[in-house]
């Protein structure tokens, strides 16, 4: 890659919009007009449509030294397209909106928008439309993400009823581990520039942590075996704190069972050497852009060995609480809302 740097003044806001979008080709029916008008143009006869707005800022969000700007495109689009499965709808339209201070070159920019526009790509929605703004410091992103589902077929947090199944894709807490562990470089590196980032056979955890994959094969996989959750929810602030919002939106309590709760390898291995508890980090940890949700008892056959989803537990009458059956002595902890809370870069106590 060249080192050329252009300063965004030269283009001014409308040649730098022309620039990023000039190649946009819609792929989408429901897309009657992109960028290039006052609005874009949607057309959704018959369905329900879905919104959702992430917004992600520097130094809250994201670190700049450690987190490549054609990742943040790609993961500020992917947070997003997460939301709109959780609703087990199709996304089909982003609007991307940023705030830039001088720091960045168009170079820089061209390099977020590799990664945003990789991402559309990959799950086939279009870009139609955005914003561009000077900020004094730091990137700001706020994506708005639109996508469309059957009437009879939206899911909502408020659907779980005693008895359900709790299930859960993927595995947990590696997203928190991939953080750990590019924190932990970033300090050494701050004190001897010329170390090596030890990153190992890490590759899987900073992947999760980077360059995460909302999980549109889940939702593919439920329709083809004709299950349709009762309630669902993406994991982006920890399960402890996604199956409290389940709780209580649908008024029950649950059992999860700690022994059934998924980890990779790699995110058992890192915790151990970093002294985290993996437990902790899928608890609490969040980023994981997995899928919670609840299923009927009577889909037990349909879903039960698919290597995508694992079932953690299942729903109880509210009374009983939302809480964790610990491995060993089963005992009953209640679950709390800790959280992730990107401002203090860790898990709140
Ligand atoms: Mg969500």
């Amino acid at each position: 890659m060249s080192n050329q740097k252009t300063e965004l003044s030269d283009l001014g806001e409308f040649g730098l919009i022309k620039h990023l979008t000039n190649k946009i080709e819609l792929q989408n029916e429901s897309s009657i007009k992109g960028v290039g008008d006052d609005c874009a143009v949607l057309n959704y006869p018959n369905k329900r449509v879905v919104v959702t707005t992430d917004m992600l800022t520097e130094g809250i969000h994201f670190n700049l030294m450690y987190v490549p700007l054609k990742h943040l495109g790609y993961k500020s689009i992917a947070v997003n397209l997460s939301d709109v499965y959780a609703m087990n709808a199709t996304p089909k339209q982003v609007t991307v909106s940023i705030a830039l201070s001088s720091k960045f070159s168009l170079e820089a920019i061209e390099q977020l928008y590799q990664g945003i526009h990789l991402a559309c790509q990959h799950y086939g929605v279009d870009l139609v439309g955005g914003d561009t703004t000077s900020s004094l410091t730091g990137l700001t992103i706020s994506v708005t993400a639109i996508g469309e589902v059957d009437e009879d077929k939206v899911v909502y947090r408020c659907g779980a009823k005693p008895t359900n199944l709790l299930c859960v894709s993927g595995d947990l807490g590696g997203a928190y581990m991939g953080l750990q562990l590019l924190e932990r470089e970033n300090e050494v590196f701050k004190v001897d520039p010329n170390m090596k980032p030890q990153f190992k056979e890490y590759d899987y955890l900073l992947e999760r942590q980077l360059k995460p994959e909302p999980r549109r094969d889940v939702i593919k996989m439920l329709a083809d075996n004709n299950v349709c959750p009762t309630s669902m929810i993406d994991i982006s602030d920890g399960l402890s704190s996604e199956i409290l919002h389940l709780c209580e939106e649908s008024s029950v309590g649950c059992r999860l069972y700690e022994d059934k709760i998924p980890y990779h390898p790699n995110t058992q291995d890192l915790a151990q050497e970093m002294n985290i508890n993996p437990i902790v980090a899928a608890l609490n940890g969040g980023e994981d852009y997995e899928l919670l949700f609840t299923v009927d008892i009577k889909d037990y056959e349909r879903i039960k060995n698919n290597p995508l989803i694992t079932v953690l537990g299942h729903i109880t009458e509210a009374q009983e609480g939302a809480n964790l059956v610990t491995a060993g002595m089963g005992k009953f902890i209640p679950l709390e809302a800790q959280g992730w809370n990107p401002m203090m870069n860790k898990i709140e106590e």
